[in-house]
Order: structure tokens, then C-alpha cells, then sequence
């Protein structure tokens, strides 16, 4: 058996598995994808200490690091069941069963997305889903919000500092966000609220972003808006479908944990997007991910003598 089986081969598994095998224990890594989200990411100009990076070379980075001390890697399997117990199971779609002592989840998460024509198609092309990340790639530009909860109209207020101009657009006939953020929207002068829209196509000239088309939901008018961004904010969903029933989960389906990343299983962690730990950025999944393992490999020292 493993000692610490990490699932899951973005920054904050592939951190964890760095601290894991520094410290001479059994480490494996399950993931579906490794790499994760920074694979389908341009420009990363967040990561402390790093001015400008791509994802694929990140993620490239990311598996060299790893590889470089004993870490069995198994890429492209994905876990579907956790089974408590003094060995922690873990299961694979394949049917494979790996056992560890401690585990690790580190699933990461997904933007939902608004499943529009255009919108696969120019991403990160003007279709963007983070603003503390592509927010400055439209500085003096014309962007669209979608989606008007806290996400949303936090977007917007972010946003509104750094580019020309913001339409926010809200598919009911209210905003959703907190009154706070409301009045904050509001106030500003370069923000245009569009209420009762369904977005229907995002355009572009083949290569970027030139429009969005949207139906007034009470006239059923089709409009377009002339703009070089999208940024869509309609929710963030943890990879942790697989683990309902099996550990707490939050009202948005994260893995609860605490300031160690203990969850509600002994010997079970978890660290980055899928956990409730706020703000999802590569630097603070690395960090989480360093600490689960950290965690983990105290929870391992206390584990009675056989
Ligand atoms: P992820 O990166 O999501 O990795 C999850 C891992 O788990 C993957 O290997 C996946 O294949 C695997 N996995 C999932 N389910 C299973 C399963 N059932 N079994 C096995 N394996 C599984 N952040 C920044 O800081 N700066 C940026 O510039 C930036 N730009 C971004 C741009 C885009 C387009 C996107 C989508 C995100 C961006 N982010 C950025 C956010 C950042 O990528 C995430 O915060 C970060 O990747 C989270 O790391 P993670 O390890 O928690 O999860």
C-alpha cells in the first residue's frame, strides 16, 4: 500500500506529492489529466516569483518536479469511489482498487459553462473565466460579464477598474449578488447592467472575440453588443461528485476542510479547487496542497505501532 495517495495532478496534488516524497514515504499520484487547469491556460502572470509563464509550459514544469523524486504517477485513470477504512481505498473507473494509508483529494474543479456557439471556440480568445487572471489581457478593451450572483458582479467591479468599458448580463429579472456589491456596481460609470438577457452566441472574426448576442427575455428581441472579451461567471463545480455520501460536502458541493485540510474521514485530506478554502489560484492550490501533505505526514507519525 501507498502511504499518502494523492488523486488528482494539478498544482495542488502535484504539491503534495513533492512534499510527500521529500519526506521518504510511499507517494503515488491518480490523475485523470496531469496538469489540470493550467493545460487549458494561456497566460499565468500570478505565480510569485514567475513574471509570465503559459500553462502547458507550467504543467510541464510541474510534472519534471515531480518526477524527479520517487512518485508513482498513474495519468489518465480516474477515481470514482473512496472506501474508509484503516487502509483508505480507492477506486477507478477501470475497476482498480489502490490502497494507501492516507489520501489525499486534489480534483481540482471546472467553470461552468454557458454553452453557447463561439464560446468553446474562442476561449482564451476573448472568452475568458477568471478575472484575477485575464482581467489585464483586457486592459482599455469592452467586456462582457456574464452572470450577475456574487461571482459575477465581483467580476464586474474588478473589472471595471481595469478595462473601458463592462456589461454585466443577468439572464433573470434581478442581479443575485449581495445589495452591498449592488450598490458598488451601480456606482460606477463604465458598468451597464442588461437584465432579463439570455446570451445566445458569442462572435468573433475566427481568430477573436468581436460581439455577443443576447435575447431580450421580455421582447424577444435578438441584440448584439460590440466588445473584445467575455468573461463568464455562472459558478465554479468541484470535482467531487464522486465523494457525496462518503465525507462533508459544502451547499456547493466542495470537500470541507480544516486549516490542515483534514476532512471529515481520518487520514483523508484535500487541498486546492475542490475544497472550500476561498479563491481559486494556482499559488494558493500549491499552497494548500503542501500543507494537506504536510498534514498528512503528521497524521502518519501518529498511527499506532504495528
Ligand atoms: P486542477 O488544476 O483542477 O487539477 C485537478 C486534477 O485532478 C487534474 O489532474 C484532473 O485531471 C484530476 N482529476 C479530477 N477529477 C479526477 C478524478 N475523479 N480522478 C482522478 N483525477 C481527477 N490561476 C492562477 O493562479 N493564474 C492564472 O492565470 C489562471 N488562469 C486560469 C485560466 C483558466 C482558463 C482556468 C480554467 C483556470 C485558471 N486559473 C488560474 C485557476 C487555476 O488553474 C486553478 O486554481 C488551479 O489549477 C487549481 O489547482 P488544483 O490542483 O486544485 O486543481
Amino acid at each position: 500500500p501507498f502511504d499518502v495517495l494523492i488523486v488528482g495532478g494539478g498544482p495542488a496534488g502535484a504539491a503534495a506529492a513533492i512534499y510527500a516524497a521529500r519526506k521518504g514515504i510511499r507517494t503515488g499520484v491518480l490523475a485523470d489529466r496531469f496538469g489540470g487547469q493550467v493545460l487549458d491556460t494561456l497566460a499565468i502572470e500570478n505565480f510569485v516569483s514567475m513574471k509570465e509563464t503559459d500553462g502547458p509550459k507550467f504543467a510541464v514544469a510541474l510534472e519534471e518536479h515531480v518526477k524527479h523524486y520517487e512518485v508513482d504517477i498513474m495519468n489518465t485513470q480516474r477515481a470514482n469511489k473512496l472506501v474508509e477504512g484503516k487502509l483508505i481505498e480507492v477506486h477507478t473507473e477501470t475497476g482498480a482498487v489502490l490502497k494507501s494509508k492516507s489520501v489525499i483529494i486534489a480534483t481540482g474543479a471546472r467553470w461552468r459553462e454557458i454553452n453557447v456557439p463561439g464560446e468553446r471556440e474562442y476561449r482564451n480568445k476573448g472568452v475568458a473565466y477568471c478575472p484575477h487572471c485575464d482581467g489585464p489581457l483586457f486592459k482599455g478593451k469592452r467586456v462582457a460579464v456574464i452572470g450577475g450572483g456574487n461571482s459575477g458582479v465581483e467580476a464586474a467591479i474588478d473589472l471595471a477598474g481595469i478595462v473601458k468599458e463592462v456589461t454585466l448580463i443577468e439572464f433573470g429579472a434581478e442581479l443575485r449578488a449581495d445589495a452591498v456589491l449592488q450598490r458598488k456596481l451601480y456606482s460606477l460609470k463604465n458598468v451597464t447592467v442588461i437584465k432579463s438577457a439570455q446570451t445566445t452566441e458569442i462572435h468573433g472574426d475566427g481568430k477573436i472575440v468581436n460581439g455577443l448576442s443576447y435575447k431580450d427575455r421580455n421582447t424577444g428581441e435578438l441584440k448584439r453588443v460590440d466588445l473584445e472579451g467575455v468573461f463568464v461567471q455562472i459558478g465554479l463545480v468541484p470535482n467531487a461528485e464522486w465523494l457525496k455520501g462518503t465525507m462533508d460536502l459544502s451547499a456547493h458541493g466542495e470537500i470541507e476542510v480544516d486549516a490542515k485540510g483534514q476532512t471529515s474521514i481520518p487520514g483523508v485530506f484535500a487541498a486546492g479547487d475542490v475544497t472550500t478554502v476561498p479563491f481559486k489560484q494556482i499559488v494558493i492550490a500549491v499552497g494548500e496542497g503542501a500543507k494537506a501533505s504536510l498534514a498528512a505526514f503528521d497524521y502518519l507519525m501518529r498511527l499506532p505501532v504495528e
